[in-house]
């Protein structure tokens, strides 16, 4: 269970969604973890729900825990191999969250986790997008989950090349320190 700081490229591909909005030289990333994984199952239990597939991480301040080494190397972007940087991404918002209110991300995470339905991290797309700005929202307009989930899909979109034009308004509040 090694703990490392953000490889080089780590960095540079976050600091296209968060720019100056982390302090990168602070995050560790501790890969192999194993107690991950049996944290949303416990939870899952309690819930009601049934225990989840895909593999779980969780932001701890600074520390991220995931349970497997991640795939992040040039090679995986090259090949457009995105879902573990894009992961990353998901749980930088979450270290982002923790910088601007501390230990409450973590509640307010458990609670969207609690009252969510399964649907935790679904916020509604594009459509949901242009609907909060239109409506003259910003990112507070969605939960922490679902907060990091915009980072996340935005990422893959700048990596993919997609128009992000209608992104931007929102993912700008990632960026203010
Ligand atoms: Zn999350």
């Amino acid at each position: 269970m090694a703990r490392r700081g953000l490889t080089v490229l780590e960095e540079a591909e976050a600091r296209i969604v968060f720019a100056d909005g982390i302090l990168y030289h602070r995050v560790h990333i501790v890969e192999n973890a194993g107690w991950t994984n049996a944290l949303p199952q416990v939870h899952g239990r309690f819930a009601g729900d049934p225990p989840p597939i895909a593999d779980n991480a969780i932001a701890l301040g600074h520390h991220i825990y995931f349970p497997r080494q991640l795939h992040t190397s040039a090679e995986s972007l090259a090949a457009n191999e995105l879902g573990d940087l894009a992961w990353l991404i998901h749980e930088l918002a979450h270290v982002w969250q923790a910088e601007r209110i501390g230990a409450r991300y973590l509640v307010q995470a458990l609670w969207n986790h609690l009252n969510s339905k399964g649907r935790v991290y679904d916020f509604g797309g594009e459509p949901a997008i242009v609907a909060a700005i239109e409506a003259g929202q910003n990112l507070a307009a969605f939960s922490i989950e679902q907060q990091a989930e915009i980072a996340r899909e935005y990422c893959i979109r700048r990596r993919l090349g997609m128009d992000t034009h209608a992104w931007e308004p929102l993912v700008t509040a990632f960026r203010a320190r």
